[in-house]
């Protein structure tokens, strides 16, 4: 089968390799969509992979079994998340679906192939009028990471700032504008605030040419925001997220960062502002962001290109071009 390598530097190629064979508990699927993440730059930008490739949101059907498997079917269209809990009777975090909290928890990946690996227990079983475009999105990280967010908010919650329009960011944008939430989009980029806007952002805020958090103060009023987004992944935009967000309000931390100095007394105490971690999404919540699909919430929005397996490194090179939403890679017709 031919997968995608990494080389390093932004070098990459579509390559052979052996067909991979399922252990006890996992399955090989044949891959029809894989999705690029904003995770994956750093380590195409960087050293790059000795082996495999740093895809993990994909989908295909399954064609090969491993030993004791019996969740799963050969013929059956699935997408999977790529953290895989143990999923035993006797795993607390696995009984409740809550599979990045699984102690056994396993991460999966290479999934920029003709076809990949995943464990049974996170596979996720595609409906039909599910095209393989959205499935993707639907059964991975690219609606899981804004949707486990989501989770996190307050009900009463009327306005969301998110800093950093990734694909992470844009479907925050998205999600909370299609929950009824007026969103305020801040990025330096030009092309991803348009993207914001269409996806539904109340507001926009070109980072770039001005300060978000005076910005911000103007479009409420002083009052501020009810929670701020962290998905750029940056030390500047944490400490903005804290001067936006009103007293009592939330910060959420979605991208990954080196440390950051914050003041106890300054940006908590003296405000009761709280501030809260958000990790990938566990197995538990697919019926939930497949009903929000089935709802009406317009996922395949956040696509902004689709190529052909084949053009792999034109699609990343397009993505670090950092002006995409979500791009995705096709396999066969
Ligand atoms: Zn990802
Ligand atoms: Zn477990």
């Amino acid at each position: 089968m031919r997968t995608l390598r990494l080389d390093g530097q932004g070098q990459a190629r579509v390559a052979e390799a052996p067909e991979p064979v399922p252990a006890s508990g996992e399955v090989r699927i044949r891959t029809r969509m894989s999705a690029l993440c904003g995770s994956e730059l750093s380590t195409y930008r960087g050293s790059g992979l000795e082996t495999g490739n740093s895809g993990h949101e994909a989908m295909g059907v399954v064609e090969a079994l491993g030993p004791g498997v019996t969740r799963v079917q050969v013929g059956q269209r699935v997408g999977v998340s790529a953290v895989a809990g143990c999923g035993r009777a006797d795993c607390d975090a696995c009984r409740r679906g809550q599979s990045t909290w699984c102690p056994r928890r396993r991460g999966y990946g290479s999934m920029h192939a003709e076809a990949f690996l995943a464990a049974e227990t996170a596979c996720l079983p595609v409906p039909e009028d599910l095209p393989d475009a959205e499935a993707v999105l639907v059964t991975g990280d690219g609606l899981g990471v804004p949707y486990h967010t989501s989770l996190k908010l307050d009900a009463d919650t009327d306005t969301v700032a998110v800093f950093g329009l990734g694909p992470v960011g844009l479907g925050s944008v998205l999600l909370q504008s299609y929950l009824g939430r007026r969103v305020i989009a801040v990025d330096l980029q030009t092309r991803r605030l348009e993207l914001a806007a269409g996806l539904g952002a109340a507001e926009c805020v070109e980072a770039a040419r001005h300060d978000p958090v005076e910005a911000i103060n103007r479009l409420t009023e002083g009052r501020g925001v009810d929670a701020a987004v962290e998905a750029a992944g940056v030390p500047a935009t944490v400490h903005q997220c804290f001067r936006v967000v009103r007293n009592g309000g939330l910060v959420l931390f979605n991208g990954e960062q080196p440390r950051v100095e914050l003041s106890p007394s300054e940006d908590f105490i003296r405000r009761d502002v709280r501030a809260v971690g958000s990790w990938f999404y566990h197995v538990g919540e697919f019926p939930a962001m497949l009903r929000l699909w089935r709802e009406g919430l317009p996922v395949g929005r956040l696509i902004t290109d689709v190529l052909a397996f084949d053009q792999a490194p034109d699609a990343l090179a397009l993505f670090a071009a950092g002006e995409t939403g979500k791009v995705l890679l096709q396999y066969g017709d």
